[in-house]
């Protein structure tokens, strides 16, 4: 039932509309920002790209969101999410949102997004008053030798989208941090052996996913230790190591490389529009409002200090309730 509703499509939703607000993005702070604008009786559109998941939809298990003691599988909480948005009158479609630009002269007020379909490919134009961008972030690639070549072909940044391909294999998980631990997890349910490789002498993870690693014994840890080429022709074969502190350099026999070295924020398609930090995170002030007037941001795409769905979610309600408060005063209808 819920997985049915995830792929609900309101062919209601148009390009003529003169919409109050378009969410970019259908991951927790875009749905959290939806349900909250379709509650204020803000006509809102939600785009999400077809291509690039919500990264919750690909975590098997979420057990640190409030009010789920028993865990809660990442593809149900975002189908949840998304089902609550439309019965709120949320409408939503698959595109990615190639650019923002300000609207046309005597158009004043207005935002035009040129999105490209996702079911016919062509660009269409979708005008509104206010923009939340909520467009997440993905996996950073390493960039070493062998890693682009190999993708699908044993190089993973999705332990479970590809996980099952790795039944009794050996693989390395690469990283420290809690996504990367709790992939590795996740990895034992399938894999014979994994060696997790880490450029630190300890984990980043939280201590109870640490304690977890510790006690499961497919589980082997490298420290100080990176990866620096992935073998192979048609598939993985092999990983070069390279410890940091002594520069030796070691071959490990694998299968697999799951690669969890962090992530690169979705604001490309943004050009200019609203000040990015250094690594591309948007810029927000603590109402989460960005430069742009009328353009605010949430959750994985900006810069702030936890990345958590529990965190996007209160950044969706937070960016709602600025472009709730913007809107209404450029309606004259704010209550002062
Ligand atoms: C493997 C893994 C495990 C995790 N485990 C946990 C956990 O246990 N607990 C926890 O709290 N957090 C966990 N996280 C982190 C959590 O998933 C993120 O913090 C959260 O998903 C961020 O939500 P978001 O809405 O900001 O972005 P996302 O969930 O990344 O959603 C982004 C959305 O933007 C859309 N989008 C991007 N660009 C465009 C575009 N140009 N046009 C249209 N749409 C676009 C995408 O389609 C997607 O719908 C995990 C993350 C990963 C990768």
């Amino acid at each position: 039932m819920l997985i049915k509703n995830i792929f609900i499509m309101n062919r209601k939703c148009s390009s003529q509309a003169l919409y109050d607000v378009i969410v970019i993005g259908g991951g927790p702070a875009g749905l959290t920002a939806s349900i909250y604008t379709s509650r204020a009786r803000l006509k809102t559109l939600l785009v999400q790209s077809e291509f690039l998941p919500s990264q919750v939809a690909i975590t098997e298990k979420i057990e640190n969101y409030p009010g789920f003691p028993d865990g809660i599988n990442g593809f149900e909480l975002v189908a949840r999410f998304k089902k609550q948005s439309a019965i709120f009158g949320t409408e939503f479609i698959f595109g990615d949102v190639e650019s923002v630009r300000v609207g046309k002269k005597g158009q004043q007020n207005m935002w035009q997004l040129n999105i490209k379909d996702g079911l016919e490919g062509g660009i269409k134009k979708y005008n509104c008053l206010s923009v939340i961008i909520a467009s997440g972030a993905r996996p950073r690639k390493l960039g070493i030798a062998g890693e682009d070549k190999l993708i699908g072909r044993g190089v993973s940044y999705c332990a479970i989208c590809d996980g099952a391909f790795f039944r009794d294999k050996d693989v390395i998980v690469v990283g420290g941090g809690d996504t990367a631990a709790k992939e590795a997890l996740f990895l034992t349910k399938f894999v014979k052996k994994i060696t997790l490789i880490h450029r630190r002498d300890r984990l980043r993870a939280t201590k109870i996913l640490q304690e977890r690693i510790s006690a499961n014994k497919k589980i082997e840890l490298v420290f100080n230790s990176q990866v620096i080429e992935i073998a192979g022709e048609d598939k993985v074969k092999a990983a070069k190591l390279k410890n940091v502190k002594t520069e030796k350099e070691a071959i490990i026999s694998c299968d697999g490389v799951f690669i969890f070295a962090g992530l690169l924020p979705n604001t490309d398609f943004l050009e200019g529009l609203v000040a990015l930090d250094e690594k591309g995170y948007i810029v927000t002030g603590l109402d989460m409002g960005t430069q742009a007037k009328g353009i605010f941001a949430c959750g994985d795409c900006r810069k702030k200090l936890l990345f958590q769905v529990v965190t996007a979610c209160g950044d969706g309600a937070t960016a709602a309730f600025s472009a709730t408060q913007y809107i209404e005063d450029l309606k004259g209808i704010a209550y002062k």
